[in-house]
């Protein structure tokens, strides 16, 4: 498979602040790639240097082998991006936008247009400035998706869409999948990461500290779970749990994602009442492994 994403020992710099201090990227075609960090590690910066939008400082950055900044013209033909948060031509409808922008690109399919609208539930009949955030990113995900770009770089595209609408927007992401698409995905949301990323990229203070499958991350991931149990229980022993804390039957603990089978086993014949389990999010994974502070600007 041929790299449509490649950057190598990629530096930026805003006057004295690295935003980027060689980042390191491969991102095959036919990949959903998750690019996930904290707040300020450099992933917008890596982004904007992918669209041709800001100049790097040093290290090679390349797209379908291309070079981002000199090629931009030709590379956007084959490229759709969906940022955090879309602006747009305020007097024109939704709908004049996905027009406009869709021809950017060639024509676009009046059927898979309206499905699309429909899917979102999106009225193009409005003006843009009466559009809430969600709905802004509802315009631009719909053009996007309407497209038949072969890339499609998309910068946290979620963060204003409520659940049923991210169940669409990740549904959307399994066709262009299967077309043999290429995602590139900037999220700070893990269950959407892990719903729907083959390989993911985890940047901290510009630089990549892990990446690899989901699977080969899973040390990562700890999952939540508060149980009320009715017979007596020793969960500290239990291999793969952690942070265990009790009040009267009701217990909580944190436990590693490859432990879940066993531990909900080992639960079973202990009485449980009620459980709640809860997916971890970025924000612990980055406290846990590195120290970090929540990033509260990031959360929905
Ligand atoms: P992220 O998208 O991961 O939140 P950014 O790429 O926006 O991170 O920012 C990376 C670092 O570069 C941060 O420390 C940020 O403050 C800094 N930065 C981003 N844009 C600018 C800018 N235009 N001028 C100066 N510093 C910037």
């Amino acid at each position: 498979m041929k790299n449509v994403i490649e950057t190598r020992k990629l530096t930026k710099s805003y006057g004295k602040q690295e935003a980027l201090r060689g980042v390191d990227l491969t991102v095959k075609q036919g990949e959903v790639y998750g690019f996930i960090g904290p707040n300020g590690a450099g992933k917008s910066t890596t982004i904007r240097i992918l669209l041709g939008m800001l100049h790097k400082s040093s290290g090679e950055a390349k797209l379908f082998g291309g070079d981002p900044w000199q090629d931009a013209v030709t590379l956007h033909q084959r490229l759709v991006y969906v940022p955090g948060d879309v602006a747009l031509w305020p007097n024109l409808t939704g709908g004049e936008v996905i027009d406009f922008l869709g021809r950017l690109h060639g024509k676009i399919n009046p059927s898979r247009r309206k499905e699309l609208l429909d899917r979102f539930q999106l009225d193009p009949k409005k003006k843009c400035r009466s559009y809430s955030k969600g709905n802004r990113q509802k315009v631009a995900l719909v053009s996007a998706f309407a497209s038949d770009a072969d890339l499609m770089i998309l910068d946290e595209p979620t963060s204003g869409l409520d659940p049923l609408m991210e169940q669409v927007f990740q549904d959307c992401i399994f066709e262009v999948k299967k077309q043999g698409k290429t995602v590139f995905l900037s999220s700070h949301i893990l269950a959407e990461v892990e719903a729907l990323c083959d390989q993911v990229g985890i940047i901290r203070q510009g630089k990549i500290v892990e990446s690899g499958t989901l699977t080969e991350l899973r040390h990562l991931t700890r999952t939540t779970v508060t149980v009320e149990l009715t017979k007596p229980a020793n969960l500290n022993q239990l291999q793969g749990v952690h942070d265990v804390s009790r009040m009267d039957e009701k217990w909580s603990f944190s436990v590693d994602a490859d432990s879940i089978d066993a531990v909900m086993n080992a639960l079973a014949p202990m009485g449980i009442k009620s459980l709640i389990a809860e997916p971890p999010t970025l924000e612990e994974l980055f406290k846990r492994h590195y120290g970090d502070k929540p990033q509260r600007k990031e959360l929905n």
